[in-house]
């Protein structure tokens, strides 16, 4: 264990996440040195389940952020409310884990709108402010705040990248979906199916992988065949679990449909 994480006593609930590289120690050299983090990759790949099992791992709040394209910068700070007859001041996500501590995550933060990177650029200066125009306060980070944000760059879509100017206020990591090997444990820990019935999923979502950015705009994502291990081991047979799990979230397209359990029926 890192000296990093030997500072906080770990919960004894730390959900599971299978390494796919160095992206824990990268993760615990950030937390230390106060630095912010961008997790890029397709959707589906473990990058929530990777916070979410870091910010276990060293004890502190997790505070989560699926971002959308309503989502301002007051969601993320927070707004007063009408309570009780009276105005009070009720802290967002982000102000709660500036104010006490915590990692903030915000999932697929190209979504959100414009605002948003205006409350963050502060945060990810190496004074680590956040400025709260509405209460006039003006909030500095404590030591145990750490700003993760991830995007899936595939989208392809121009106007939903990531600033450069805003990219280069974080530490990067590419993630991906796992080698065959470990999305064959992770399927086996995460569902209890066994590794026969796992290998096989793993080879489908290998050859849809390769179909991927021809025919389909997202492949089949780890997340995708945990469902349909999920189906498996509930007993449902093998051709409802990969038509409800795999292909009809894949596509709405009759015959990329076709094509697709063509390409599962000759892999099994
Ligand atoms: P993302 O945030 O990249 O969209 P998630 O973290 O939600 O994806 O991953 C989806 C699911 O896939 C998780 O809930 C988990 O069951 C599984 N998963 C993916 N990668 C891993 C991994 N490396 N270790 C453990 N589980 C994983």
């Amino acid at each position: 264990m890192s000296s990093a994480l030997k500072e906080f006593t770990p919960k004894a609930d730390v959900p599971f996440y299978q390494a796919t590289g160095h992206e824990e120690q990268l993760f615990e050299t950030a937390w230390q040195r106060k630095l912010p983090l961008l997790l890029k990759g397709p959707t589906g790949c473990g990058k929530t389940r990777f916070v979410s099992h870091m910010a276990a791992k060293l004890g502190v709040p997790l505070y989560t952020v699926s971002c959308h394209d309503d989502l301002t910068a007051a969601d993320l700070t927070g707004r007063y409310l009408i309570k009780g007859g009276e105005t009070v001041w009720v802290d967002g996500p982000l102000t709660r884990a500036v104010r006490h501590g915590g990692i903030c995550y915000l999932d697929e933060v190209v979504e959100a709108r414009k605002d948003v990177t205006v409350v963050l650029h502060p945060l990810t200066d190496d004074r680590r402010l956040l400025p709260l125009d509405r209460t006039g306060e003006l909030l500095e980070a404590p030591d145990n705040f750490m700003l993760v944000v991830s995007y899936n760059p595939g989208y392809q879509n121009l106007l939903k990248q990531l600033k450069p100017s805003t990219r280069q206020r974080f530490l990067a990591a590419e993630f991906d979906f796992p080698d065959a090997r470990t999305e064959t444990d992770i399927l086996m820990r995460e569902t209890g199916i066994d590794h026969d019935a796992a290998e096989i999923l793993v080879r489908i979502a290998g050859a849809i992988r390769n179909l991927a950015g021809v025919d389909l705009e997202e492949a089949a994502s780890t997340r995708l065949l945990i469902y349909c291990a999920t189906l498996l081991k509930a007993g449902v047979s093998f051709d409802d679990a990969v038509k409800a799990a795999i292909v009809e979230p894949l596509s709405d397209d009759a015959d990329i449909k076709a094509g697709l359990h063509e390409a599962i029926g000759i892999i099994r």
